[in-house]
């Protein structure tokens, strides 16, 4: 449905995205995740035809959004970072006005206004002025403003942006909603944001795409193959057990209560795949040890480290190829 190739725009000497590039099925939830300054903006307002890219192609419902981007417009709704307010017109007034604008057909028009007002639970204040409504609300009718055409694909910039943390929820739930029967591409720098409302997630950091994939897979991918364990004994015994066990392994140590170690085992990155599990050596060392063990698991990574490992790595390799 989304279709983004080797995306490049500059402001000046500032590459602000550098080769973007993805592909997203129709149906799919996508959150578009990066820091301030990752690249997102001008990413989104590529793909609406906003900014045009300095290299790079965009297809949207199989239409080259760069050469027929009139013909692209028709299968999306965007809804920017800070979409415009009319505060003086009532909600229903200028959800006709925006109808019109957008090419809706007059005969469609009430019609598809009455949908949006439901879909966006916006009916029980369509007389109201936009300027008397929370921030929330106003957000409800940008959004509902976005899918006067009925689009297929739906572009949110940011869409929780100001709001507190009632609204953001409110947001959340209705981008849910909104989900069901569309492609949905969401950027924001929050993380809980992305990881509730969407099935896949591109990290983005300094114009490029630094992980695509869900993210069971993007955890699974940064997996170390440690382990956790809380183990009871004198830490030199327990470190030499452990040090036999995994030559070469890392082993970070914290005290617990009456003598009991919390250790987080990593094996060395290098090292041959052991034939033996990790855990298994580690529990046959310490009982060779006499050094009880009362929790030995796998050390899980969660989406947040993965965001934070992805951009500390692309610091450090700041020339590196998407
Ligand atoms: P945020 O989360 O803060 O909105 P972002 O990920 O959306 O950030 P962009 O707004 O796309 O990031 O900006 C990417 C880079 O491009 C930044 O360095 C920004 O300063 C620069 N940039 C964006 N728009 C312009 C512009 N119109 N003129 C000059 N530089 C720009």
């Amino acid at each position: 449905m989304i279709e983004v190739s080797d995306l490049h725009r500059w402001f000046g000497a500032v590459h602000a995205v550098r080769g973007a590039g993805f592909s997203i099925p129709a149906g799919q939830a996508v959150g578009l995740l990066g820091p301030n300054g990752a690249g997102k903006t001008t990413t989104l307002r590529m793909l609406t035809g906003i900014l045009r890219p300095q290299r790079g192609s965009i297809r949207i419902a199989d239409v080259d959004a760069l050469t027929h981007a009139v013909q692209a417009r028709r299968h999306f709704g965007y809804l920017p970072e800070s979409a415009p307010s009319y505060p003086e017109m009532a909600v229903r007034s200028f959800l006709r006005y925006r109808a019109g604008v957008q090419g809706v057909a007059a005969r469609r028009r009430k019609n598809r206004v009455q949908a949006v007002l439901a879909e966006c639970q916006l009916t029980d204040v369509a007389r109201r002025r936009i300027g008397q409504l929370s921030k929330g609300y106003r957000q409800r009718v940008a959004l509902a403003s976005a899918l006067l055409h009925d689009p297929k694909v739906l572009i949110l910039d940011e869409p929780t942006n100001g709001l507190d943390p009632t609204q953001i929820r409110e947001a959340r739930s209705l981008i849910g909603d909104l989900a069901q029967n569309r492609t949905v591409l969401v950027s924001s720098h929050i993380l809980p944001e992305i990881e509730r409302t969407c099935q896949r997630v591109i990290i983005i950091g300094a114009g490029r795409v630094l992980a695509d994939g869900t993210p069971d897979e993007l955890c699974r991918s940064a997996d170390t193959g440690g382990c956790i364990a809380e183990i009871k004994g004198h830490l030199a015994a327990i470190e030499f057990a452990i040090k036999q066990a995994l030559p070469g392994c890392s082993l970070e140590t914290a005290p617990l209560e009456e003598g009991w170690w919390r250790c987080a085992i990593r094996p060395a990155p290098q090292s041959e795949p052991e034939a033996t599990n990790p855990q298994e050596l580690i529990g046959i060392a310490l009982a060779s040890a006499k050094c009880p063990i009362r929790l030995l698991r796998p050390e899980t990574t969660g989406l947040e480290e993965v965001f934070v490992r992805v951009l500390d790595e692309a610091a450090r390799n700041p020339g590196g190829e998407a």
